[in-house]
Parts: structure tokens; C-alpha cells; sequence
């Protein structure tokens, strides 16, 4: 069956860094699949160029039967390709409900998904409380962006990101920096969405949270795939061990808490 996303072969220097080498990634449809490695090892990069915020030096990029290699990001979007950002990028001087409505602007390109919703106003405000509902942001609708806490705004991150009904969602690090009674929250959430058909991409440093939850794991170190498989075989992989001996669970460029 073809993936639902496929990398495929894909390379990408900066300057004298090789972020990625030859490296092929898939994500079947209706899976949960994880994507880890020590920092620098290219998981951003390759979430970059799948979404088209970086271009490939060689290899592809399909979403399905469709190539959409450098396709700039409204591209991707328009395919149901959504992602969050490894340091959030919600507006902080907004409230809550705000950034909800502009993501529901940028849902144009979408609407054609879901015919019935009308542009703006109250149809706009009853699916953003509904996406606030799930997440449990609801109670912090009106107050600002930044007085959420990290993990309060990494579910907001989540919440924006559904508005568009993407089919599947790329989530960097969703877990970073967030309290562990709110991991089990978001790990609850995602793993509701996928069964209710959502696809999902996670790079996560958390392994009780990747090996939790995903149906399928790759492992990259220095931009290449050194495993892939069920999250079983990939923990007692002593390649992965490997890639991940001598660094921290910490996470360098991971914000404050
Ligand atoms: P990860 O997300 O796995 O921590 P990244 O994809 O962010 O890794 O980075 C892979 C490598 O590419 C690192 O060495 C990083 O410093 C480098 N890199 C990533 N983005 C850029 C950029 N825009 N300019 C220069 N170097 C970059
Ligand atoms: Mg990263």
C-alpha cells in the first residue's frame, strides 16, 4: 500500500553539515509513527522539508501517489499535511480563542474538506471551542497566549493545528518541557484523534511517550535511518542504543521550563 508520506531518499547539507543523507521515511496512513535520535541527528530538518519550510538537495517527497518535492508550505497545508513547531509558535499577545480564529482564517484552502462550514463568525468560534474542549484549554479561552503554561501551550499548538482538519499531523516534540500529568494528556489525545483516523509523525525525546504510543518507530543518527520497525524491536535495537549512548535525555535547544 503506498505510505501516506514518504521521504525518499532524501539529503540536505547546511554549508559543511550533512543534516540528512539518504534517508527514507515513511508514515502509513492511520499510523502513529515515531521519529527519534539524538539532537542534530536531522528530525527537524526532515519535518522542514516534508511541510516545504526547506528544500531537498536530492531525493522526493510524496504525500501519497503525489510528489511534492519543494512545494512551498501553503502546498502541503492545502493537502492536509499539518505540523507544530519544535518552540511553539502560537501569538503570545493573543488570547487563546484569538489564535484559534486565525487558524481558522488559514483554513480557507481547506474548506473544500468540509463544505458545511461557513467563512468567519459563529461557525468559526463553535469548532474552536469544540477543538479548546478536547484538548481541556476550553477554561483559558480568554486569557493571553503567554500566560499558558508549556505544556497548556503546546495543547494550544495541538488545537490550532486540528482547525484545518489535516489528515495527518507532524508534531515536534509535543512532550518537550511539559509536566508529566499533562504528557499522559496529550499522549490520551493523540492517540483519540488517531482512532478516529488521524495519521501522525511524532519526533519526541520521551521514550516511555514514543514507545507508548506509536505503531512504528525510525531511528536517524547524523541524517541517516539506522532502524525502523514496531516500538518492541526498535527499544532492545543495539543500533539504537548506540546512536543514543553518550548523549542526555535532555534536550539542548529545549525551551525553559
Ligand atoms: P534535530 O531536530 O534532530 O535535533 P536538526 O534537523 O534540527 O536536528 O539539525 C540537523 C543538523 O543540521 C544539525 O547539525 C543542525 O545544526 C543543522 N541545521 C539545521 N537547520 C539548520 C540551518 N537552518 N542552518 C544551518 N544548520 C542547520
Ligand atoms: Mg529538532
Amino acid at each position: 500500500m503506498t505510505a501516506l508520506l514518504r521521504a525518499e531518499r532524501v539529503s540536505k547539507a547546511f554549508g559543511g553539515v550533512q543534516a540528512l543523507s539518504d534517508c527514507t521515511v515513511e508514515v502509513a496512513r492511520g499510523s502513529i509513527t515515531g521519529l527519534i535520535g539524538p539532537n542534530g541527528s536531522g528530525k527537524t530538518t526532515l519535518f522542514n522539508i516534508i511541510t516545504g519550510y526547506e528544500r531537498v538537495d536530492a531525493g522526493d517527497v510524496y504525500a501519497g501517489d503525489r510528489k511534492i518535492t519543494n512545494a512551498p508550505p501553503e502546498r502541503a497545508f492545502a493537502l492536509g499535511i499539518g505540523r507544530t513547531f519544535q518552540l511553539t509558535r502560537i501569538f503570545p499577545r493573543l488570547t487563546v480563542m484569538e489564535n484559534m480564529l486565525v487558524a481558522a482564517q488559514h483554513r480557507g484552502v481547506r474548506r473544500w474538506h468540509n463544505p458545511l462550514a461557513r467563512a468567519g463568525g459563529q461557525a468559526d468560534r463553535r469548532r474552536a471551542t469544540e477543538l479548546l474542549e478536547f484538548t481541556g484549554i476550553a477554561g483559558h479561552a480568554k486569557a493571553l497566549a503567554d500566560t499558558l503554561s508549556y505544556g497548556q501551550r503546546k495543547l494550544l499548538e495541538l488545537a490550532y493545528v486540528l482547525v484545518a482538519d489535516p489528515e495527518v499531523v507532524l508534531l515536534d516534540e509535543p512532550a518537550g518541557g511539559v509536566n508529566p500529568s499533562l504528557i499522559q494528556h496529550i499522549s490520551a489525545r493523540i492517540g483519540a484523534l488517531n482512532a478516529s483516523g488521524t495519521t501522525f509523525l511524532i519526533v519526541e525525546h520521551n521514550m516511555d511517550f514514543v514507545m507508548g504510543l506509536c505503531d512504528r518507530v525510525t531511528v536517524l543518527d547524523y541524517g541517516t535511518v539506522v532502524a525502523s520497525g514496531p516500538p518492541e524491536i526498535i527499544r532492545n535495537d543495539p543500533r539504537v542504543l548506540d546512536a543514543y549512548l553518550g548523549t542526555t535525555e535532555e534536550d539542548d535547544d529545549a525551551p525553559d521550563p
